[in-house]
Parts: structure tokens; C-alpha cells; sequence
């Protein structure tokens, strides 16, 4: 208990220096007792082709606290950044997700599993031989696993995040380019990660049906990233019309509430099995949440 509480101390300290609240302090201690507890869980939301084909599934955390209720992940994930405690999230979602991907594929459905990593963790060292380890573990292919990245990884130390990140291309691990259009120097850092895939950020593809300037930027995004050999999709896709526009764009694919919202497991193996069954329509509103 005394050791606990000299623990508690020094964040007291650490966190004031980051502008920290009591509050946030208290997450903190809640978000390491729930992952030790396993409360945190992962929900699965589909990127789909224009056609229906199912590209992937996006792992997306999900914390149930006992009070608080729902904590939203952009909320938590930013303590567990400042925190130190981010390696053991992403440790227990990458478990979770290839355990899951593993299920999948025992039951026939061989879809790829995308899980998003900070710039911490691509900057800790032996991350790529971590994760390469934890696929042949599960039996996995590295190709089913894809790593979702934000340009923010090359800020800090931008030789050991390409030295990560060649090891995990290396490995077979796909890489995407995440909330692509939020960062400073998009264009530079674009041309210097090892990705296969690009999302535009929901900020440009909410009011792309409505925005003109919104429109362009989509345009231009996505006929850059062809023609760099990248795969575009599209997060936050909430209509029948922002889906057409990025069709006649010549956007890949798209993920977002028209689509399905983040699914628990047991959901999306059913969307997953409705979808092979070719009995789910392409397009669904009115799932949002
Ligand atoms: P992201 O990776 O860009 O994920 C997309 C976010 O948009 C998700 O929010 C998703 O639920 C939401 N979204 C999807 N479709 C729609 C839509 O049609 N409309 C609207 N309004 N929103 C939509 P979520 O799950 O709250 O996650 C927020 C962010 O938290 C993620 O952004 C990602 O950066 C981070 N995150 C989530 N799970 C993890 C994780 O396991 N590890 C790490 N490091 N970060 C995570
Ligand atoms: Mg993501
Ligand atoms: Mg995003
Ligand atoms: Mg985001």
C-alpha cells in the first residue's frame, strides 16, 4: 500500500507538469485496474469497396467504466499517450485483435484486421520483432494484420519511426495512413512512411456532398495517393451521397456509420457471415452510434 501510494505521488507530480487534472488522474489509475481487469474491449468496423467487398475491419477500443460509463477512446488514449501507458494498451489490443483474427479464420472468414498504434509505439525499440512474434504465435499471416499509423509518428524521432516501420513492411505487416489531411507537412511525411493505404480524416469527408473546397481536397488526395500506389478510403461516411461522390471520385473504399458503426465481436462475425452469404445490402443507414 505505502508503494502505491509513493507511485501515486510521483504522477501527482508528472502530471501536474502536463496540465494534468485530479480527474485525469483518476482515469488514469481506472484505465490500468481495467485493463489488468480485461473491462476494455474491442468493437470491429468494416471498410467496404463500392462494390460491397470487404476490405477490413477496424479494431476501435472500447472502455466501459464502472461510474463514469463510456469513457470515449480519444479521451483515455490521450492519458494512456502521456501516461506511459500506452505499450500495455496496445499490447492487449493487438492480443485481442489476433486473437480474433485467428477465430475468424478458424470459422472460415479471412478478413483483415486493422489496429491503431501511436507514435509511441512505433518509437519503442523491438516493436516490429514484438509484433512479428505475436503474429506467429497466433498463426496469423502477416498480411492479415494492418497497422494504422498518423503522420505524427515521424515528429519526434524520424529515423527510428522508418527504422520500425521498414521493420515492419519487412515482417509483411501492412501499414495505413491515418486522419491523412490533419497534420502539418501531409505531402513530405506522405512520400517518407512505408504505407499501402490512405484515409482521408472525417473532417474533409462530412460536407465533401456540400462543400466545394472539401470536395477538391478529397479529389486531389485521392488522385495523389494513386498516383503514389496508395489505396484511399474514406472514414466517416454518414450518407448516400458523400458514398456517391467518393465512388465517382475514385475513392477504394469507405468506413463510416452508413456502413456499420464499431460492432462487439459477436456482431460482427454476423455482419461478417450476412455479408459473405451476400444477404446485407452494400449501403445501411441508420446505424449510427
Ligand atoms: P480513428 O482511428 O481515426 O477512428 C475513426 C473514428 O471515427 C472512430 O472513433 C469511429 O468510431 C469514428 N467513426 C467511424 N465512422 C463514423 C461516422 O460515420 N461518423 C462519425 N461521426 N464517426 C465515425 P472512436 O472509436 O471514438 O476512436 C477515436 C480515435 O481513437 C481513433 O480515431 C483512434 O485514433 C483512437 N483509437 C481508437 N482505438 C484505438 C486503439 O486501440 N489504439 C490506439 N492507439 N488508438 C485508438
Ligand atoms: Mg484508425
Ligand atoms: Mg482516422
Ligand atoms: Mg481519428
Amino acid at each position: 500500500y505505502e508503494a502505491k501510494r509513493d507511485r501515486t505521488g510521483v504522477e501527482v507530480y508528472e502530471a501536474a507538469r502536463d496540465g494534468n487534472t485530479p480527474d485525469r488522474l483518476g482515469l488514469l489509475a481506472d484505465l490500468r485496474r481495467a485493463l489488468d481487469a480485461c473491462e476494455v474491449e474491442l468493437h470491429y468496423q468494416p471498410k467496404v469497396g463500392f462494390d460491397g467487398r470487404v476490405a477490413g475491419l477496424e479494431a476501435l477500443v472500447r472502455w466501459t467504466h464502472p461510474e463514469r460509463g463510456k469513457v470515449p477512446p480519444d479521451e483515455f488514449i490521450a492519458i494512456a499517450e502521456t501516461s506511459g501507458l500506452m505499450p500495455q494498451l496496445t499490447e492487449y489490443v493487438l492480443e485481442t485483435a489476433l486473437e480474433q483474427v485467428a477465430h475468424w479464420r478458424r470459422n472460415g472468414l479471412t478478413v483483415p484486421v486493422a489496429v491503431n498504434v501511436s507514435p509511441r509505439d512505433v518509437h519503442s525499440p523491438g516493436f516490429a520483432g514484438a509484433v512479428a512474434a505475436r503474429l506467429a504465435r497466433h498463426g496469423v499471416p502477416p498480411g492479415a494484420l494492418q497497422l494504422e499509423i498518423t503522420e505524427h509518428v515521424l515528429l519526434e524521432d524520424p529515423q527510428r519511426a522508418a527504422d520500425t516501420l521498414a521493420g515492419l513492411t519487412g515482417h509483411g505487416v501492412k501499414m495505413s495512413l491515418d486522419d491523412f489531411g490533419t497534420g502539418y507537412s501531409s505531402l513530405v511525411h506522405l512520400r517518407r512512411l512505408p504505407v499501402s493505404e490512405l484515409k482521408i480524416d472525417r473532417s474533409f469527408v462530412a460536407r465533401l456532398a456540400v462543400d466545394a473546397e472539401d470536395a477538391e481536397i478529397v479529389r486531389c488526395t485521392v488522385d495523389l495517393a494513386h498516383s503514389l500506389g496508395l489505396l484511399v478510403v474514406a472514414e466517416g461516411v454518414e450518407d448516400d451521397e458523400t458514398w456517391e461522390r467518393l465512388r465517382d471520385l475514385g475513392c477504394d473504399a469507405v468506413q463510416g456509420w452508413l456502413v456499420a458503426a464499431a460492432m462487439p465481436p459477436h456482431e460482427a462475425t454476423a455482419w461478417l457471415r450476412s455479408r459473405a452469404a451476400g444477404r446485407a445490402p452494400v449501403r445501411s443507414a441508420g446505424t449510427a452510434g
